[in-house]
C-alpha cells in the first residue's frame, strides 16, 4: 500500500483581498481530481469511528469507498440514507469535532484526518449538478401532520414523513422557508441556492409550506389540533438574542447579530439597491466567539467595515466557533481581541448642539482585559476581569453575539407545554413533550446547537410520529 499522505488535500478558496468584499461563497468544492485522491487517504476502517462521531451516524466508510469507484450517485445514497441535507452539512457541520475527531488518521497516526466533510459536500454538490428526477410523491397515508418551522429540524421531520405518505404542513413565521440556513448563515458561507434546492425537494414530495404564518399568534398549537393535524412538531429554533446589559445597549448602532444577519441576508440589506437599512462602514465591534460571531464580523467587513474587531472573553484555545471560519476571518483581516470584556457602550453626546445628528450614536466600546481561571462544569476556563485594566476602541457599530434562547411564545400559547429553566421544551428521548401528540427537537428543545443535532432531532421525532400516528 503506497504511503498515505499526511496531509488533507486544500480547498480551493477565493483569494483573502478579493473575497473580503464580496459575498460570493469562499470555499469552492473539490474537483473530482481532489476528491479521488483525498479519498485514497480513506482506510476503510471496519469498525468505523469516524461513522461513531456523527451525530446522524452517516456510513463513512461505505460513501467514500463509492467516491473511490468513482461512483458518486452511490456514495449520494449512502449518505441520503442517513442524512437529508449533505450539501447543507458537508459546508458547516463542525467536523473537526464530530467525525474527523474519531478518525483512525488523526487518532493513531497522529496526521490529518480524511476531509470527510470536503467528501461529503463534493458528492452532494455533484448530485445537484446531475439532478434530472424530480423524487415522485409517495402515496397518501390519510394522516395529517403539522411542522412549526422550516429550519434543520423542521425540514427533516417533514421529509421524512413526507416520504411515508404523510400530508405535511409547515408553519413558518418568516417569508421565506429555511430557518438559521437563510437568515443566519450568510451567502459567503452557504448559499441560498442550495437550501431552496432543498425546500423545493420537499415541495416535490409534496411537503405545503405555508410563509408568515406565527404559531402562538396567527394560529395555537391547539387551534391546528382543531384543523385536523393529527400531531405537532415544534421546530421554532432559538432565535431570541442574549444582550449583556452593560450600560450603551441601548444606543442607536448596536445591534443582536441575528438581526444584523437577517437584515443582510433575509432583507438583502447588502445588495447597492436594497431599501433595507443597515451599518455601511465605520468601525465595528463584534462581541463573541462563536459562529455567529465570525459570520457577523465577517459580513460586516464584506459591507464596508473599515476595521472590524472580534471580542472574545476567553483566549484562541477556547474560542468555539468552527476552526475553518477563525482561519478565513483571520486571513480576510478581522481583528481578533481575545481575553476582554466589554464593560460599557459610550455614545456620543454634543452638550452644545442637542441636534447634532452623531448625538445618541455609538462612538466607542470600552473594555476590560481577562485572564482565565479554574475550569466551569463544562470544562472550559472561566474568565476573570483584571481590575484597572480598562481601555477603549473607537467603533460605530456594535453586535452583540453572545448567544440566543428559544422564544417563549409557544410555551406561553400551549397549556401544559413544560419547559425547562433556559426555556428549552422539555421532551422525552423520541421528542415527545409533555403535550400527547406534541414532538419538539433542534434548538427550540437545545437552546443554541448545530445544523445536525437539529436534523437528528427532526428524524428522532419523525420516527415516533409514524410509530404512534400508525399505531406501530
Ligand atoms: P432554526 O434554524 O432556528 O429554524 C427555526 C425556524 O422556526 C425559523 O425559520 C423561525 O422563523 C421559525 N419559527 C420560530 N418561531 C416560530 C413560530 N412561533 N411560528 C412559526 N415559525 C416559527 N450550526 C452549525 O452546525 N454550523 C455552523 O456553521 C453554524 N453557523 C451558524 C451561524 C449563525 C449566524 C447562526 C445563528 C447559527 C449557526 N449554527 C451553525 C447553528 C444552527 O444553524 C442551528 O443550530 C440550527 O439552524 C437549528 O435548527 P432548528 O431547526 O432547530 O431552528
Ligand atoms: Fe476512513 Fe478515517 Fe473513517 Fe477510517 S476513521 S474509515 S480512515 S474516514
Amino acid at each position: 500500500m503506497a504511503a498515505i499522505e499526511p496531509k488533507k488535500h486544500e480547498m480551493p478558496v477565493q483569494k483573502p483581498e478579493v473575497r473580503a468584499h464580496n459575498f460570493d461563497e469562499v470555499a469552492l468544492g473539490y474537483s473530482a481530481e481532489i476528491a479521488a485522491a483525498e479519498a485514497q487517504r480513506c482506510l476503510n476502517c471496519k469498525n468505523k469511528p469516524c461513522t461513531q462521531g456523527c451525530p446522524v451516524n452517516i456510513d463513512i466508510p461505505e460513501f467514500i469507498a463509492h467516491i473511490k469507484q468513482n461512483d458518486i450517485e452511490g456514495a449520494y445514497d449512502v449518505i441520503t440514507k442517513s442524512s437529508s441535507l449533505s450539501a447543507v452539512c458537508g459546508r458547516v457541520c463542525p467536523q473537526e469535532n464530530q467525525c474527523e475527531k474519531e478518525c483512525t488518521l488523526r487518532v493513531k497516526l497522529g496526521i490529518d484526518p480524511v476531509g470527510i466533510g470536503r467528501l461529503e459536500r463534493f458528492v452532494a454538490d455533484t448530485h445537484r449538478m446531475n439532478k434530472t428526477i424530480k423524487p415522485s410523491k409517495p402515496e397518501p397515508n390519510g394522516h395529517k401532520v403539522a411542522v412549526i418551522g422550516s429550519g434543520p429540524s423542521g425540514l427533516t421531520c417533514a421529509g421524512d414523513l413526507a416520504k411515508k405518505g404523510y400530508s405535511v404542513t409547515i408553519f413558518e413565521a418568516l417569508h421565506t422557508a429555511g430557518g438559521v440556513l437563510v437568515y443566519g448563515i450568510p451567502e459567503f458561507r452557504l448559499p441560498k441556492i442550495i437550501v431552496a434546492d432543498e425546500v423545493n425537494t420537499l415541495k416535490d414530495l409534496g411537503v405545503e409550506i405555508m410563509t408568515d404564518v406565527i404559531i402562538g399568534r396567527t394560529l395555537t398549537v391547539d387551534e391546528l389540533f382543531a384543523q385536523g393535524y393529527e400531531a405537532v412538531f415544534i421546530g421554532s429554533g432559538a432565535g431570541l438574542p442574549m444582550f449583556m446589559n452593560i450600560p450603551g445597549e441601548s444606543l442607536c448602532g448596536v445591534y443582536s447579530a441575528n438581526e444584523f444577519l437577517t437584515r443582510s441576508n433575509l432583507m438583502k440589506a447588502y445588495l447597492d439597491d436594497s431599501r433595507t437599512p443597515i451599518m455601511k462602514g465605520g468601525n465595528v465591534a463584534v462581541v463573541g466567539g462563536g459562529n455567529v460571531a465570525m459570520d457577523a464580523a465577517r459580513t460586516a467587513l464584506r459591507l464596508g467595515g473599515e476595521k472590524v474587531y472580534i471580542i472574545y472573553r476567553r483566549s484562541m484555545l477556547e474560542m468555539p466557533a468552527r476552526n475553518e471560519e477563525v482561519e478565513h476571518a483571520k486571513e480576510e483581516g478581522i481583528d481578533f481581541r481575545v481575553l476582554c470584556n466589554p464593560v460599557e457602550i459610550l455614545g456620543y453626546k454634543n452638550e452644545n448642539d442637542p441636534r447634532d445628528p452623531k448625538n445618541g450614536k455609538v462612538r466607542a466600546i470600552k473594555c476590560i482585559r481577562t485572564e482565565l481561571g479554574e475550569p466551569d462544569e463544562r470544562g472550559r476556563r472561566s474568565p476573570r476581569d483584571i481590575p484597572g485594566s480598562e481601555f477603549e476602541l473607537d467603533v460605530d457599530t456594535v453586535i452583540m453575539a453572545i448567544g440566543t434562547s428559544p422564544n417563549p411564545l409557544i410555551k406561553s400559547t400551549t397549556d401544559g407545554l413544560e419547559v425547562n429553566k433556559r426555556g428549552g421544551i422539555t421532551v422525552n428521548e423520541c421528542g415527545l413533550t409533555s403535550r400527547e401528540n406534541v414532538y419538539a427537537g433542534g434548538d427550540a428543545v437545545t437552546g443554541a446547537a448545530t445544523v445536525i443535532s437539529a436534523m437528528g432531532a427532526g428524524k428522532t421525532a419523525a420516527k415516533a410520529i409514524h410509530e404512534a400516528l400508525s399505531g406501530k
